[in-house]
């Protein structure tokens, strides 16, 4: 049984998980603030966070990003593409959504090490 002072191992974690269908970072209170490292979009609540085929949680991305076990963004231009086209507005207009995705997405885990 877990008390105050033990941490649940990590296997015993992705069980609870499982049981409860809530994220392993929710189930410990949110010591983590998750950050899809595809998109950059906070993971504020379990129903953002991307799940694996057989239903586990992937915490590192969102579930847009990463859906049925494949990434739907190919680049990072595609998928800045569609992020300009869906957040800018006239306070935040297209050439300046554009360079703050530009600058932002490629320091993002999924993107560092695979593209310019
Ligand atoms: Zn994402």
């Amino acid at each position: 049984m877990v008390n105050g002072d033990t941490v649940p191992n990590i296997d015993t974690l992705k069980l609870l998980s499982k049981i409860f269908d809530v994220s392993a970072n929710t189930f410990l209170g949110s010591p983590r603030k998750l950050i899809c490292q595809c998109c950059g979009m906070p993971l504020d609540d379990d129903g953002q966070i991307s799940r694996e085929p057989d239903g586990d949680f992937n915490e590192d991305y969102c579930k847009w990003c990463y859906a049925d076990g494949e990434f739907v963004y190919k680049s990072v231009k595609e998928l800045t593409d569609f992020l300009v086209g869906h957040v800018s507005n006239e306070s935040f207009p297209p050439e300046q959504a554009r360079a703050y995705f530009n600058a932002h997405l490629p320091q993002l885990g999924h993107w560092k090490n695979r593209e310019k």
